[in-house]
């Protein structure tokens, strides 16, 4: 058994996986948003309801909205602003008292796919999440890409690649560079563009089913976000090349993406054909809360 905690803006949700990764219990609860300490409350408590054993110390993996820092030990990058600063995984064992660990969301993400989900049948998965932001994570034989830095995967805050003069330079992002691919792919991101290029102000899941219906602003919005996130994933196949890109989060529901990237991908990418499959995550919104649990991938 092993424990998994997604430590989300909104929810942090907690499950009790086996070894062969049936889920046995799941709860959820609120965020205390702007409260570390609050924060590990919460965890405490969420831990303690859903214990399988209470004389085991059964294993914690949580991902979080960011990542510890190799060079200081102390959480950075997240957007949870309040958990920036803090050894969280330091500060959750002891508190625990068991082995605790942490990871990248969207590096739980990948592993979840690469563990039992869409890419379990091969050796690199590309895990990318299209949500209000834009995450990214590098799976090997089933283990994650930390990084030197901890930062492997986190392509969304790269420029996106072959801007056109009405793209360049690109909107500000939160993380202080402009242009970044999170500013074209994330979910408010394709709503701000149809509004801006519309005057209309509609739901990625609003311009998806009017494009369904033959509304040209609609389709055109879909086509250029299509050709950006292809841009955007080339540079990812040039460089790492993995055997399958699995695509999560709110726009993964978008479902002409998975017939129209490989083409887009095809038009940019170094190669004269490309094989790579982009499909959809297997397990949906749990990835991120399932993959904090198979960070303890040993565990009987
Ligand atoms: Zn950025």
């Amino acid at each position: 058994m092993r424990i998994g905690i997604d430590l989300g803006g909104t929810k942090i949700e907690a499950i009790v996986l086996e070894s062969d990764g049936i889920e046995v219990a799941r709860f959820r609860v609120n965020s205390p948003k702007g409260s570390y300490s609050k924060t590990l409350d919460s965890i405490a408590d969420l831990v303690a309801s859903i214990d399988p054993d209470p004389n085991q110390a059964t294993p914690v993996g949580i991902g979080i909205p960011g990542t510890v820092s190799p060079a200081t030990g102390l959480v950075k990058n997240a957007n949870s602003t309040w958990l920036i600063g803090h050894p969280i995984d330091r500060d959750l064992s002891e508190r625990l008292a068991r082995p605790v660990r942490v990871a990248n969301d969207a590096n739980c993400f990948a592993i979840s796919e690469a563990t039992d989900g869409a890419g379990m049948d091969v050796s690199v998965v590309f895990g990318v999440i299209l949500g209000t932001g834009v995450g990214g994570g590098i799976a090997v034989n089933r283990q994650v890409i930390t990084g030197a830095n901890a930062i492997a995967g986190e392509w969304g805050h790269t420029p996106l690649p072959w801007m056109t003069a009405e793209e360049y330079p690109g909107a500000g992002c939160y993380c202080g560079r402009p242009g970044c691919i999170e500013t074209f792919i994330a979910g408010p991101a394709f709503e701000a563009a149809f509004a801006r290029t519309t005057g209309k102000e509609m739901s990625a899941r609003d311009i998806t089913e009017a494009a369904k219906t033959g509304d040209s602003t609609a389709e055109a919005a879909l086509q250029r976000y299509e050709d950006q996130l292809a841009r955007a994933l080339t540079v990812l196949i040039n460089i790492v090349d993995p055997d399958i890109i699995v695509l999560g989060g709110g726009l993964s529901n978008i479902e002409r993406l998975y017939d129209n990237l490989p083409e887009r991908i095809a038009e940019h990418a170094f190669s004269d054909k490309i094989e790579t499959p982009v499909v959809r995550a297997v397990h949906g919104d749990s990835g991120g809360v399932r993959g904090a649990a198979w960070l303890w991938p040993d565990t009987p």
